[in-house]
């Protein structure tokens, strides 16, 4: 069988990385999770100090890049790849409201984004890849063969983050989860370099009624059809 690019956009909490890992798992591909590497240097700028709710020092930032080393390493318990900064297993830390309150300003920072497209586009360079996030089919690999487009109402996907964070014990109101939501579709779509768009040849998947059953049966089938059209 041939390998392909497939590359997932949409907006949070659309359920991207829960079909990209499935997809990755039954096809023997590998699946790269692009929102944990922008949650990477925002979790650094946290630590360094250098971003909090009343400042970001966006400068420090971008000249501390070079220091900023993120890998991925395969758990075989968990069945995916975990998210390493500098050495360090983060892949728990980077997925609390706080990480996501500030990410979307750390990804629309043009030298950071230069620095996670140049290593997504190496990780993807052998085709047999799943890449998810937010600019895979129009900046990072806009010749993938099969690119597809998540959405799903903003109700629907906060109550779906909202039980998640709920589930790792972490005390957070509904409320807080559906305006972060709203306020990361908002950042990711209006930012100048790389907003979030469909692109022009994505399929588009609205998954509001569908279960993920239903959607991998959908998401699957459709990858291997494309699949043997590329053989
Ligand atoms: O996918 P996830 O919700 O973990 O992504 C976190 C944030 O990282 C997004 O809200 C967006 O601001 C940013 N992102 C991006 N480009 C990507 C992936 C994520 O700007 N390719």
């Amino acid at each position: 069988m041939n390998n392909i690019t497939i590359a997932i956009d949409g907006f949070s909490s659309t359920g991207k990385s829960t079909v990209a890992k499935q997809l990755a798992k039954h096809l023997g591909y590998v699946y790269v999770d692009t929102g944990a590497m922008y949650r990477a240097v925002t979790y650094y700028a946290m630590r360094q100090g250098l971003i909090s709710k009343l400042d970001f020092n966006k400068e420090a930032l971008i000249y501390q890049l070079p220091n900023i080393e993120i890998r991925f390493k395969f758990n075989e318990t968990l069945g995916f790849a975990e998210v390493y900064l500098n050495g360090e297993n983060i892949e728990k830390k980077i997925r609390t409201l706080e990480v996501s309150s500030y990410v979307s300003k750390v990804a629309a920072i043009s030298q950071v984004r230069l620095k996670l497209v140049e290593q997504q586009q190496k990780l993807g360079q052998n085709k047999g890849v799943v890449m998810d996030g937010r600019d895979i089919g129009t900046v990072v690999f806009p010749d993938a063969e099969l690119k597809l487009f998540m959405t799903a109402s903003a109700e629907k996907r906060a109550k779906r983050r909202y039980a998640e964070l709920l589930e790792r014990g972490d005390q957070v109101e509904y409320e807080d989860v559906l305006k972060n939501v709203q306020e990361r579709d908002y950042l990711d779509s209006n930012r100048k370099d790389s907003p979030l768009m469909k692109a022009k040849d994505a399929i588009e998947i609205d998954n509001s009624n569908l279960t993920l059953d239903e959607q991998f049966k959908k998401l699957y089938k459709l990858a291997v059809m494309t699949i043997e059209d590329y053989e």
